[in-house]
Formats: structure tokens, sequence, C-alpha cells
């Protein structure tokens, strides 16, 4: 007997099958061709069933797709199952880079696009945002190519499986550079509401991390890019001291999993990502929720979430406070502005966890706040529809109606959310 599949956290187990790994285009053409339901997957980090199907499970990472950087164009063009890791590595060796990465590097290009996953950073888009292009197998089979001015491309990124099975994704790049990390230690929560702009703008992609008690907040993950010339202004962080040696984000964790610290600098994807490829990233046993508030109301969210920190905190592992520059596709939890994410990682106590989603989202319902497509959430918060949150809700619902009529790519995910 096989194992069952499961999301990588063991928070969801598939009810879809057979689970197969087409090796070309063709295949999987054939495959979708062929099937009443059917469903990418991804490296199965989210948490839900988001990625399930009544249908065949299509797994992308065996698919042979050469990796093409076209300098002229600052592009690459990568199979739809390589994890961001590798891909980065291959950039970097070939003198190319993407501008931001993920807490982690283990995610695989398709998947995390679908979701608009994210890292952090004033004047850096989610992951999404700088895709060029797709190649995605339509519901009847066929084959389609969204180039950067096909109108569809915006619409069909942030596509959460419910287009097509994704085979080719093509990403803007620029040329490699230098991350230094450094992280500093209770910085005051005066300090970081009082000076939040400043904190979150103190170097290239900043992190907060919180349990919500206390008086401070009790890491500041700060990665600054070394050609950007200094190394930042270390006066904002008043209150705060530096890490005297390597830290973990989640209390209790081994650092040795955390990339480099102290200042050191080095290669860009060893550096932007908090947890190195080779090992286990956060705790493992987790849950995970995300929502993504306008900037200009980062610190009344912040200040709303403190007030609940007797519910919220003993679920907790770790909250990460992060920035996102906005973009212009139809489902970014980005959309139409700059946003702030507030990230909790959850101990693995579902019934719990889950009790305590509605009570977070009525706290942020004044927000806008959109909870991250591939982390748990129970309902665009009180009092509001998706239409509220995303302005292209129609239209990207139009636009799934119209690609696959008969629901081949459909789920209970997308159905409990309106979208099919
Ligand atoms: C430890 C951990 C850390 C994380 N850190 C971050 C973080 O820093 N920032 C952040 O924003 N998120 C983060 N996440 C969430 C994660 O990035 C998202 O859930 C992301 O979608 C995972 O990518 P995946 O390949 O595992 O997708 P899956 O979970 O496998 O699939 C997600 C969706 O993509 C679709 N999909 C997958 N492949 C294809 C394809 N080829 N064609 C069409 N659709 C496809 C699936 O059908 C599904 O709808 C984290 C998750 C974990 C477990």
């Amino acid at each position: 007997m096989t194992d069952a599949l499961t999301t990588w956290a063991g928070s969801h187990t598939f009810r879809g099958g057979p689970l197969v790994h087409p090796t070309s285009v063709t295949e999987v053409a054939e495959l979708v061709a062929g099937a009443q339901h059917v469903r990418a997957i991804g490296s199965r980090h989210s948490f839900h069933d988001l990625a399930d199907s009544p249908g065949t499970l299509v797994a992308l990472d065996r698919l042979e797709v050469p990796t093409v950087v076209d300098p002229d164009a600052r592009t690459v063009t990568v199979g739809a199952g390589v994890r961001y890791g590798e891909l980065a590595r291959d950039l970097h060796a070939a003198g190319w880079a993407l501008h931001t990465m993920a807490s982690l590097p283990h995610i695989a290009v398709a998947g995390t696009v679908a979701t608009a996953t994210h890292g952090s950073g004033d004047a850096s888009p989610n992951l999404s945002a700088v895709v060029r292009g797709l190649e995605v197998v339509g519901a009847g089979g066929e084959v389609r190519v969204l180039g950067p001015d096909d109108p569809e491309l915006a619409a069909s990124v942030v596509g959460l499986g419910a287009l097509g099975v994704v085979t080719r994704v093509t990403f803007a790049i620029q040329p490699t550079y230098d991350v230094a990390q450094e992280v500093w230690l209770d910085l005051p929560w005066d300090v970081a509401l009082g000076r939040f702009d400043a904190i979150m703008g103190s170097a290239y992609s900043v992190s907060l991390f919180t349990d919500w008690t206390g008086d401070a907040v009790g890491q500041v993950w700060r990665k600054h890019r070394v050609d950007a010339g200094t190394l930042g202004d270390d006066a904002v962080l008043a209150g705060a001291r530096p890490a005297e040696g390597p830290v973990h984000p989640v209390p209790g964790q081994d650092p040795a999993a955390c990339t480099q610290q102290g200042g050191v600098p080095g290669p860009w994807h060893e550096r932007l990502p908090h947890f190195r490829l080779e090992f286990t990233p956060s705790a493992g046993a987790e849950l995970q929720s995300e929502w993504l508030v306008p900037r200009a109301h980062a610190v009344a969210a912040i200040e709303a979430l403190r007030g609940l920190s007797d519910q919220v905190s003993p679920l907790l592992m770790i909250s990460e406070i992060r920035s996102i520059a906005g973009d212009d596709l139809w489902l970014s939890t980005a959309h139409g502005g700059d946003r702030v994410g507030l990230h909790f990682t959850w101990q693995p106590r579902r019934a719990e966890v889950e009790a305590v989603l509605p009570v977070i989202e009525a706290a942020l319902a004044p927000f806008d706040a959109r909870p991250h497509w591939g982390k748990l959430f129970a309902g665009p918060g009180a009092g509001r529809t998706w239409q509220d949150l995303y302005p292209r809700w129609d239209d990207a619902r139009a636009l799934i109606e119209r690609c696959d009529p008969a629901g081949v790519f459909a789920n209970d995910y997308l159905r409990r959310v309106g979208l099919h």
C-alpha cells in the first residue's frame, strides 16, 4: 500500500488521483484532453485543498524542459515544476538574479506564482508580478502561450490552478547581486509602530517577527543589497540590539536551517530566503495563515492584532510582518497597491486555529485584508465579499467559466470561494 499524498505540512490528505508525472508538454496535453477532472500540483506547500481534484493529479517535477535565459529580453523560461532554489542557483551561476525570494526556496515555480507568493521589500512586488509569460494546457488539451503583451496574462498568473496546467513560466531577471543579512532583537513596539515606514524601508528586505506579546518585537531581519552602498540606518531601530549569533525565527528551532546572518555578504539566493534549501524550512509540523492589508492601514491593522494576543498567541509559533509592492494581476493579494503581509505560523492545532481565523478576519475587515490563497483562512472577512476585496473578481470568474465551462480544473476550494 502506498502512503496517502498529503500537503507538505500534512494538513490536507489529497482525495484525487492517480498522481502522474508527465515528462513532456505533449504528454500533459494528452492527459488533460482525456480527463474529466484534472489538476496540477506543485510542491504541495499550500495548507488546504487548493491543489486537490476529484480526478487526476499532475505533478510537473519530471517535465523535461530546459531552462533558457534570454539576456537581451532579460528573462528566463523554466519548467513549471522546478523549485525556486534550483532556478536561483542556475541563474546566479549564469550571472542573473530574481528580485525577491519567499522565506523558503523549496517551492515549485508554477504553484508559487499561482498563489501570489511573496517575500518582503518595499520596492519588491511578489514573485507572480515578474512573470512575463506562461505556457498553459487548457481544458481541451490545447497548448496556449501567453506572452508579455497578452491581455490574459494578468488574469492568468495568479490562476489558483483554475485555468489549466502551466508547463512553462517566463520570469523577468536582473544581473546577479549580493545581499548581507543582519538580525536585531527586541525592538520596542512603540518604536516599531512609530517609525513603521522608516523601519520597513531601512533595507532592501525587512521582516518583523513577533508573538504579539510583551513590549517589543522579538526579531527584525534586514537584508541589504550590497550594491546599494550602505548597510542601512541602525538608529531607526532605537532600543533594539544586534543578535550576537545566528537565530531562528521560530522559538526552539535550530538556526542551522537559516540562511547566513551577521552581515556577511553573499549571493542573493543564499540570503533573501530565511531558510536553506537543504534543511527543513520553518518548523515542519505547523499551519499557516496570512492577510495582506493596504500599506496605509498597516499600523492600525497591527494594533488590532495586538489586541487579540490573548486568543492568538497561545496557538502561535511565530508571526511575521512583511511589505510587498503592488501589482496589477487580477487575483494577486497585492493587486492595486502596496500591501503589508501579516503572517501567522500556527501550532498544528487545527480546530483551535480554525476557530480563531474568523476572529482575526473580523478584526482586519475594516482594513480590506486579503487572505493569502495558499494558507488557511475562513472567508473574505466579516461583512465583506470577494468582490469588495478584488475589483477584477467578476472578470476572473467569467474568464474561468469561459476557459473551463465543464469544470475540468474545478475543485471544492474554487467552489467555496465562488470562482466556479
Ligand atoms: C514552510 C512554508 C513557508 C512558506 N513561505 C511563504 C512565503 O515566504 N511567502 C508566501 O507568500 N508564501 C509562503 N508559503 C506558501 C507557499 O508559498 C504557497 O502555498 C505556494 O503556493 C506553494 O507553492 P507549491 O508549488 O507548493 O504549490 P501547491 O500548494 O502545490 O499548489 C498551489 C496552487 O497552485 C496550483 N498549481 C501548482 N502547479 C501548477 C501548474 N503547473 N499549473 C497550474 N497550477 C498549478 C495548484 O493547483 C494549486 O491551486 C509558505 C509555505 C510553507 C509550507
